[in-house]
């Protein structure tokens, strides 16, 4: 059985306890893998690594950062297939997905950051000619980057990759239930001749190797994506402490369908978006709220679509839907599907445990589940549920449609469908959500800011933003 290892000042090591967690394929329920059950010690010496490594890392420069990101992004698109195995392994994701979503957009987020240091200018202000000031930024310190199961080496990256092109040193913390592709990442690293102590990946449970790089007085910056309950109780542990945060948290998103749509473009695309990655990514369009004219024709279709839909082993190339994260996972998109039943909603299709034969017979799935006939305001709506399952609401008006899309606490994303672009422009200013997609859907420019409103989180990613997140300001004035 493989040893998931800590990487901590470039050795691949053991937590200090010597314990180890079992690690769980999804689509068989079966251990196949051990990962560290790393503590307080583990922490310490990540972090006393990445301040020793600090001073040569800065020290390198924009260009010999960027040499050693895009080498690193060069050897896992070479690795990219074993990268997409191990990443459906070890989520419970199809392989395809994995192949065409994961594993290409991590490679992209660090060529993304890698080249955008090379590009980044800084402010100068000249005062009445009587003063110049110029604004540079220097990097935070050793930053904490804690990632989800969801996204795995892919939201993993995302937040790696920009504090180590602004400078950073970093200790990171993938989740518990998917720490194989970060561990693979830290195999690659001291080829791509990063520097021992710059990069550190520390396995562990949340509670305790996530807290601790939380509560550590040499954490700087702490970059976090994960639930909006666990995001609440690091904003308690980081607030005296001082450091910088960055929090995306979860959603409830809005589809919003206008009877004026395209109405094949609408209906496919909120069948992708409801169902991809089994409904687990933040961004997934969990509540379908279509105009009465067109109601009853999109509910039937959406239902006959999301029916087709194909459940079962994720290394098959024609399965749309895979294994969920965990059978704790399962049980609780379970629970919501009998709490929809008593909430008085309709269950058109799905809302059932799929039993799949063979290699997967003891594995995490569910049947696409769509759902009707509930009011906004009840827990199915207003909850994350974070599996496939989605309910479709009608709407008369604009106005109730935006006052139905901003009902919950959420403010990630929305989808609108209308080919009106002035309805659209309306809409999306009205609409309380930070990602705002227009006929489409999870169609990402890596230079726009990501991130939400309300409970959904604090600060932004994306671009500039996460350089500048991993980075201070520091305001230099120069009487002449
Ligand atoms: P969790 O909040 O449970 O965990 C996220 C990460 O935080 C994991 O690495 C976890 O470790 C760690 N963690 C847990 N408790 C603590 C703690 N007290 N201190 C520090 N770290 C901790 O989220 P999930 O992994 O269950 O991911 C699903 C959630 O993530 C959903 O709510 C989803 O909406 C949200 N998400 C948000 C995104 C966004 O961009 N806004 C994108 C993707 C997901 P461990 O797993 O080992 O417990």
């Amino acid at each position: 059985m493989e040893r998931i290892l800590n990487y901590i000042h470039g050795d691949l090591v053991p937590a200090a306890s010597g314990a180890f967690m079992d690690n769980y394929d999804p689509a068989t329920g079966r251990v196949y893998s051990v990962v560290p059950d790393s503590e307080s010690p583990d922490i310490n010496r990540a972090v006393e690594a990445a301040h020793a490594a600090s001073a040569r890392w800065q020290s390198m420069g924009i260009a010999g950062r960027s040499k050693i990101l895009n080498k690193l992004a060069d050897m896992l698109e070479g690795d990219a297939e074993s990268f997409a195995l191990a990443e459906s392994m070890d989520s419970g994701k199809t392989l395809t997905l994995a192949r065409t979503l994961d594993i290409p957009r991590a490679i992209a987020n660090i060529r993304f950051f890698a080249s955008a240091i090379m590009h980044e200018s800084s402010d100068a202000h000249i005062t009445d000619h009587t003063a110049i000031n110029y604004t540079e930024r220097v990097p935070v310190g050793v930053a904490g980057c804690i990632s989800p199961w969801n996204l795995p080496l892919y939201l993993f990256t995302w937040k790696v990759a920009p504090a180590l092109a602004a400078g950073c040193t970093v200790v990171a913390k993938p989740s518990e239930l998917t720490p194989m592709t970060a561990y693979l990442f830290s195999k690659l690293c001291a080829e791509a001749e990063l520097p021992p102590g710059v990069l550190n990946v520390v396995h562990g449970a949340g509670s305790k190797a996530g807290h601790e790089i939380v509560a550590h007085p040499g954490v700087k910056a702490v970059s976090f994506t994960g639930g909006t309950a666990t995001g609440k109780k690091i904003a308690a542990v980081a607030a005296p402490t001082f450091k910088k945060l960055s929090l995306e948290l979860g959603g409830k998103n809005p589809s919003i369908i206008f009877a004026d749509c395209d109405f094949e473009q609408a209906l496919n695309v909120s069948v992708q978006a409801s169902f991809t990655n089994q409904g687990e990514i933040c961004l997934c369009g969990s509540r379908i709220l279509v105009e009465a004219s067109i109601y009853e024709r999109f509910v039937k279709t959406f239902v006959e679509r999301a029916s087709k839909l194909t459940v079962g082993d994720p290394l098959h190339h024609d399965i749309n839907v895979g294994a969920l994260i965990s059978s704790a996972h399962r049980d609780k998109v379970m629970s919501y599907i009998s709490l929809a039943r008593e909430e008085g909603g309709s269950v058109l299709c799905g809302g059932e445990i799929v039993h799949v034969s063979g290699r997967c017979s003891g594995g995490y799935f569910v049947a696409p589940t769509v759902i009707t006939g509930l009011t906004q305001q009840c827990h199915t709506n207003q909850d994350e549920i974070f599996g496939p399952v989605v309910t479709i609401a009608p709407f008369e008006t604009e106005s109730e449609a935006i006052a139905m899309a901003n009902s919950t606490r959420y403010g990630l994303a929305a989808s609108i469908w209308t080919e009106n672009l002035r309805k659209a422009h309306r809409v999306s200013s009205a609409v309380q959500c930070g990602i705002i997609w227009v006929n489409c859907w999870l169609f990402r420019d890596l230079r726009t800011p990501f991130g939400g409103m309300k409970d959904s989180g604090v600060g932004r990613e994306g671009g500039w933003n996460a350089l500048n997140f991993f980075t201070e300001a520091k305001n230099v004035c120069i009487k002449l």
